[in-house]
């Protein structure tokens, strides 16, 4: 049994490069892949191993005094999500392209809490912090979601968020580390009564599956997205309802668009036919025995 594992953490490291090797070490003695950014804002990673590994890892990690608060958010998976293992020090630790004063964010919500809220009818505006692909296959119901592909463009997209500047606002996002930043963004301009749910969809999900959020939920290893019962997005061959995303297998083309098993085959992995027909295929996954 395998565990996929993210956590992040906003803290003023003073030596980066100290970090990534020290993430490095740890995550090759303990056989984990996956990725791991360090940067001066901090850290933020997402890892996938052995049950047994990923515990020694939380243990070793949190046996720093810099991370022994450290938090994760946990997933089963049946195998090993990612199929490499990349740590590198970066700028920031999520690229959002603004500065903002992180120790002015919005104020954390609890799964539990928000689960309240939603239970009452509260009147909030639950604002979903992710990209297009990412609300497309799994969102909360009623969320007010971004016309962002990436979350570089959020600072520069906000202004049709005016509407909602005097409202109680919980943002989320899958595990928190951009509700961190865009929260203290919104503050930074004004909005009054910003919050942010902790732990995101993932701890969201955790403990109250099938309730409030409706989908499926993107995650950025191998997997593209976590199984859900009930798909809202479409095949965009067939449109039969379907949460999996693949790269289209032209090399040329790498979109990523929603696609049903049969589909998948069908088409032999591509997003239109003109891609099947012409270009250079992606060769199909090999296994490799190291
Ligand atoms: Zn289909
Ligand atoms: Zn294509």
């Amino acid at each position: 049994m395998f565990k996929v594992i993210s956590f992040y953490k906003y803290v003023e490291l003073e030596n980066p490069r100290y970090w990534m090797h020290k993430f490095r070490w740890i995550c090759n003695e303990l056989n984990l892949l996956g990725r791991v950014l360090v940067a001066e804002e901090g850290v933020n990673g997402a890892i996938c191993g052995e049950t047994e590994n990923i515990k020694e890892f939380k243990r070793k990690i949190r046996d720093n005094e810099t991370f022994s608060d450290l938090t994760f958010r946990e997933m089963n998976s049946k195998e090993q999500a990612y199929h490499k293992l990349a740590v590198k020090v970066r700028d920031e630790i999520v690229a959002f392209g603004e500065n903002v004063d992180l120790n002015k964010t919005g104020k954390h919500v609890e799964p539990e809490e928000l689960k309240i809220m939603l239970d009452n009818k509260e009147k909030i505006i639950l604002l979903d912090a992710r990209g297009e692909h990412e609300h497309k296959i799994g969102r909360f119901k009623n969320a007010v979601t971004m016309p962002i592909e990436s979350f570089r463009n959020f600072p520069k997209t906000a202004g049709i968020l005016e509407p909602y500047k005097n409202e109680k606002i919980v943002m989320y996002c899958t595990g928190g580390i951009r509700c961190e930043k865009s929260s203290a963004f919104l503050k930074q301009k004004g909005f009054k009564k910003v919050h942010q749910l902790k732990g995101g969809i993932i701890d969201f999900i955790n403990k109250f599956p099938n309730t409030y959020f409706e989908g499926s939920c993107f995650v950025f290893d191998d997997r593209l997205t976590t199984i859900s019962e009930t798909p809202i997005a479409i095949c965009e061959h067939c449109g039969n309802r379907s949460d999996k995303y693949i790269n289209c297998h032209n090399l040329d083309c790498d979109r990523l668009f929603v696609c049903c098993d049969e589909c998948e085959s069908k088409n032999n992995y591509c997003c239109s036919i003109k891609c099947k027909d012409v270009g250079r295929h992606r060769k199909k996954i090999a296994v490799v025995a190291r």
